[in-house]
């Protein structure tokens, strides 16, 4: 069965726009003044769709190399870019290497074991790898300890080949704060023990700190969906990537005193018109929405009143002349990611992975 079974309209859609995602991958090069680039694209490319997304970002925007999480993704991925570069930055597990092998993909390899045990298979049936040094999130990557023995590992490092060096940044969402100076530091030291191996960093925050968090690959997830990494302003050439619209199934009016929702949470303490949507907490919108969310429709932003429920939102309505069937924008060009992580304490990550499976989806692309 394809949507086209369905009639329009009876479902909430989500409108993700492919070229939106293309020109911010290359405003990213730009921002990193020419520097290469890869696609974060883990978690079905941050909800968005990684069928869709990762061909449009290798034909239409000349992207090589993405990174998702596991092995699973990357299997799931080699078919729909088979010349491209794919790492997993989940690490080399026993019982996986044939599996590395077969599909050609690329371990990022997370401590010493891991990397043994890379070194073990044989050369023929051994992808490139990128070696992974934590430099202060302690969270995946070679300790300083084994970092320090590794380097001075010559037999160990000339069995491998090693296409890429990173670290990832810990706070690059906050400019001020010395992690990111300390990391950089640590990480450019790690990068003199591997003349003429590309080396990585950035990811969406850290493209934004500046050139000399660059090095030869960026690796932005959160920028390419149009997402605001830091507390900025985010940079002009970064568009919105999706739009939720749902329809308006009732408009009730209420009198002073009377409520709306699970919970009886909201009370109108005037006269009012409250429209309910289609879209709930199981299409992703989560009840930290609850009488905090804003929605759009006929040039004004609405507030969202009452809980979220698990299909419906309700909103006041009060303001305009609108009526029932009529499209509301939960997200999009004038409720960014950002305004919603704002007032619902969310991060915009937690918002985009949670798009729910409901929508009917519209992908875009001129071609
Ligand atoms: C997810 C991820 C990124 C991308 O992060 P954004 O903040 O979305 O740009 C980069 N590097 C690593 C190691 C990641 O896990």
């Amino acid at each position: 069965m394809t949507t086209e079974d369905f009639p329009s309209a009876s479902q909430a859609t989500l409108t993700i726009d492919l070229d939106n995602i293309i020109d911010n991958y290359k405003s990213c090069i730009k921002l990193g003044r020419g520097v290469d680039c890869a696609a974060m694209i883990k978690a079905d490319a941050y909800g968005m769709g990684i069928a869709q997304v990762a061909p449009a970002l290798f034909h239409g925007a000349g992207c090589t190399t993405f990174f998702v999480a596991n092995l699973q993704e990357a299997i799931e991925l080699r078919p729909l870019v088979p010349e491209a570069n794919i790492y997993v930055l989940n690490g080399l597990f026993p019982g996986h290497l044939e599996y590395f092998s077969r599909h050609n993909i690329r371990p990022v390899l997370n401590d010493l074991e891991q990397i043994r045990l890379w070194a073990s298979v044989t050369p023929e049936n051994r992808p490139a790898c990128a070696i992974h040094f934590d430099t202060g999130i302690n969270r995946l990557g070679l300790t300083p300890e084994e970092t320090a023995q590794f380097i001075t590992d010559d037999s160990l490092r000339e069995k491998l080949h090693i296409s890429l060096i990173m670290s990832h940044l810990s706070c690059s969402d906050d400019p001020e704060n010395p992690m990111n100076t300390q990391q950089l530091r640590d990480f450019k030291t790690i990068t003199g023990y591997f003349p003429g191996i590309p080396a990585s960093l950035a990811n969406s925050g850290g493209i934004l700190l500046g050139p000399d968090y660059h090095f030869d690959l960026l690796r932005p997830g959160l920028l390419l969906f149009g997402g605001n990494p830091a507390a900025l302003p985010l940079p002009e050439t970064i568009k919105p990537v999706f739009q939720i619209t749902g329809q308006i199934l009732q408009i009730r009016t209420l009198t002073p005193g009377q409520a709306v929702g699970y919970g009886a949470t909201w009370i109108a303490d005037k006269p009012c018109h409250i429209a309910t949507i289609n879209i709930g907490y199981a299409d992703g919108y989560l009840q930290k929405f609850n009488n905090c969310g804003w929605v759009y429709a006929k040039a004004t932003k609405l507030p969202v009143v009452g809980r979220v429920s698990m299909d419906m939102i309700t909103v006041d309505v009060t303001d305009i002349e609108i009526n029932a069937g009529d499209d509301i924008e939960l997200f999009g060009e004038h409720i960014t990611l950002e305004m919603a992580a704002e007032v619902s304490t969310l991060s915009q990550y937690e918002i985009l992975t949670g798009v729910g499976a409901r929508y009917q989806r519209i992908y875009k692309m001129k071609n």
